[in-house]
């Protein structure tokens, strides 16, 4: 999502005659989007000012400005913190960046857009298609309603908000026009898109009316939320050929009551339900999820818990996170917080049996054939290409740079711990 308001804002800038540069030395405008999703993020983003700071001590006159989740979060505070910003936007005022510019160039300082206004006008910004590109987000919601305890989204991000079908579809095929491939949808529970809108389109049928644009090679979408991961939605993957076998289905705890303190809504049962009825749809699904652990009051029979569902569903992968105190949620005021070094030590061990199963799980695509839109050349070598499979794993292999862009049929011959290896045929 922030690589997304990422683009709209370099898009909107680029309209002003702004190019993008990577040498921040020779920047005239240096924008840091921000995350606050968690207290490693912010310090990060503290880190990455404190050095822009050092550079305007000398004679760079570089305007600038913070966008995002944490400019949001602290608004003016940000002036204090950090006196050499020229602006700070928040999350609905991506619309307002070029403006904001302007102004900090007349004015130089302290200018901050952080209204909250209902509508978020920056839903109805569309991502350009530059030359050559593959894929593509589009955003269909803004915000979210779920308040779990632990989470500063719907604090920052406010409550959500769904984009009309038809703009969507609109950019949909203005993309595919261009050349773009594939289509990443995106929301913080896109399982809930809809609910805000007069018409009567939920997720599954927007997925339709993509699918039925004929234009779509294939479709992903993130994040689900478990709570509203519908028979109808699972029924996609059989009937949408665009939509890609894999899912993105946040468990966050093996175990009820943590689940419960929480607020996620749903048990492991239903979870494990849910993965069940998914793959007997559609058996070679991957999925991955993301753990919180360490929430506070997690014994350590709870986090067995969790290692148990891990090993259980056998993700193809996991994002796993310490439990982090954000300002303002309700976790916050909970007693029995966990220990640093008791969360490292949970993390370690959960990461540890995950890489194990990851790699067990990409040994197994040995053999098979594989469907793999090509993104580039490799990392590792010039002579390679790389792209992902339907199952959103990254393949590396022989080829000629001209079929970026293209699907290819790709023999697996090795799978290793981050991607696999392939051959064309
Ligand atoms: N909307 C998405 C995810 C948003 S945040 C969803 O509901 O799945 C991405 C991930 O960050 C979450 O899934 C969660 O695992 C993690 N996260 C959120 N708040 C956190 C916190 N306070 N501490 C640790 N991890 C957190
Ligand atoms: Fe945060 Fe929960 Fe909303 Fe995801 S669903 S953004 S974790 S509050």
């Amino acid at each position: 999502m922030n690589v997304n308001d990422s683009e709209k804002a370099a898009s909107l800038l680029e309209k002003e005659g702004y190019v993008q540069t990577s040498e921040v030395e020779k920047a005239d405008l240096i924008i840091v989007n921000t995350c606050s999703v968690r207290d490693k993020a912010e310090q990060k983003v503290h880190s990455l000012l404190g050095r822009l700071r050092r550079l305007k001590n000398g004679e760079n006159t570089a305007i600038i400005g913070v966008m995002g989740c944490l400019a949001q979060q602290w608004g003016k505070g940000f002036f204090k913190r950090c006196p050499h910003i020229n602006f700070v936007c928040g999350t609905h005022n991506i619309h307002r960046i070029p403006s904001l510019v302007k102004e900090a160039q007349l004015r130089k300082k302290y200018i901050e857009a952080v209204n909250f206004n209902g509508h978020v006008p920056s839903l109805d910004l569309c991502v350009p298609a530059s030359k050559g590109k593959i894929s593509s987000y589009v955003t269909i919601m803004q915000g979210c309603n779920n308040f779990c305890s632990y989470c500063i989204v719907p604090y920052v991000r406010g409550r959500e908000e769904s984009r009309p079908s038809g703009d969507i579809i609109r950019e949909v095929q203005r993309l595919t026009e261009k050349g773009v491939q594939e289509i990443i949808l995106l929301g913080q529970n896109v399982n809930s898109y809809g609910q805000t809108l007069e018409e009567e389109t939920g997720f599954p049928e927007l997925l339709g009316k993509i699918r039925d644009l004929h234009s779509v090679n294939r479709i992903r979408f993130t994040t689900s939320h478990p709570k509203d991961f519908s028979d109808d939605l699972i029924n996609s993957f059989a009937e949408i050929d665009e939509l890609c076998e894999h899912i993105h289905l946040p468990v966050q705890s093996g175990c009820n009551e943590v689940l419960e303190k929480m607020r996620r809504r749903y048990t492991v049962e239903e979870y494990l339900a849910k993965v069940e009825r998914l793959r007997s749809i559609c058996p070679d699904i991957s999925i991955t999820s993301d753990v919180i652990v360490g929430f506070p009051g997690e014994e350590e029979k709870y986090f067995q818990k969790t290692i148990d569902l891990v090993k259980k569903v056998r993700f193809d992968n996991i994002f796993s996170f310490k439990y982090s105190d954000r300002p303002g949620v309700a976790s916050q005021r909970f007693s029995d917080k966990i220990p640093e070094d008791m969360k490292n030590k949970r993390l370690a061990l959960l990461q540890d049996i995950q890489a194990k199963l990851t790699l067990e799980k990409n040994r197994a695509q040995e053999g098979k054939t594989e469907q793999v839109l090509v993104e580039g050349t490799s990392k590792g070598s010039d002579a390679d290409i790389m792209g992902r499979t339907r199952g959103n794993r990254i393949v590396n292999f022989k080829g000629s740079s001209r079929l970026i862009g293209k699907t290819v049929q790709v023999k697996i011959l090795r799978g290793y711990a981050h991607s696999l290896r392939g051959e064309m045929i």
